[in-house]
């Protein structure tokens, strides 16, 4: 069940639109990925959760994830609550994964970056093992990933690193266009929505671009840590 990373989301779409890239690159690498919805999206303008979860499945088969969850807390109305911390840290001590990504810490949708704290929070909580948990009745083993990552969504945070996803950007792309009812389609009747305009599928592109730019590659990602971060070495980095 381990996993080597963890990507959490408030809705399904999230983490392909934040972090497709990165998590597509990872899996090229031979780690394993498993995804996990907050919400199933139901208050989203366009499409159903029903079209949400069958649009999650096609963009996790595109991006090769190993398993996706999803926890059907209420979409609009997250909160920093008990429940929804122990829902969480149920999954954690589930995939034990060393690498959390999650939502952006601060956003246009107001879900995002309370899933951002909530998603800290139970990370914290789940390495306490006086918190106990049991899964088919056994018992759940304390654990604290030791990373966590958030990705970037609508408003322009500044990353404090970006990772490179130049091969990967078109695999990016068509895992965000496996949401059909969300994104931009000029036969769709439904109402227009911000994500479903033009513009911001072309913002997915343009802005992964000017991260390029900025760090000279093609393509890149940005994110923020909420832990200090150190190289090991310095082979990684893009000269
Ligand atoms: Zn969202």
């Amino acid at each position: 069940m381990k996993v080597d990373i963890l990507a959490i989301g408030a809705h399904p779409d999230d983490v392909e639109l934040g972090c497709g890239g990165t998590l597509a690159k990872l899996i090229s690498e031979g780690k394993t990925v498993t995804v996990v919805d907050l919400t199933q999206g139901e208050l989203g303008t366009r499409g159903t959760n029903l079209t949400r979860a069958e649009e999650a499945a096609n963009a996790s088969k595109i991006l090769g994830f190993s398993d996706r969850v999803n926890l059907k807390m209420k979409d609009g109305f997250l909160q920093n609550s008990e429940e929804y911390q122990m829902q969480i840290v149920r999954v954690i001590r589930k995939y034990q994964p060393e690498i959390v990504f999650a939502n952006s810490i601060d956003d246009r949708h107001p879900d995002h970056a309370k899933a951002s704290k909530l998603i800290s929070d139970a990370c914290f909580l789940s390495g306490l093992v006086k918190i106990e948990t049991t899964l088919d009745n056994e018992n759940q083993k304390a654990w604290r990933p030791k990373q966590i990552f958030n990705y970037i969504q609508w408003k322009n945070v500044t990353p404090h690193f970006v990772v490179d996803v130049s091969d990967f950007m078109s695999k990016k792309i068509e895992a965000c266009l496996a949401y059909k009812t969300q994104f931009y389609d000029p036969t769709s009747k439904e109402p227009m929505t911000p994500i479903s305009s033009k513009d911001f599928l072309e913002s997915l592109t343009y802005r992964a671009q000017d991260l390029g730019r900025l760090s000279g590659v093609d393509f890149a990602e940005g994110f923020t840590s909420e832990k200090l971060l150190a190289f090991k070495n310095f082979d990684g980095i893009v000269l």
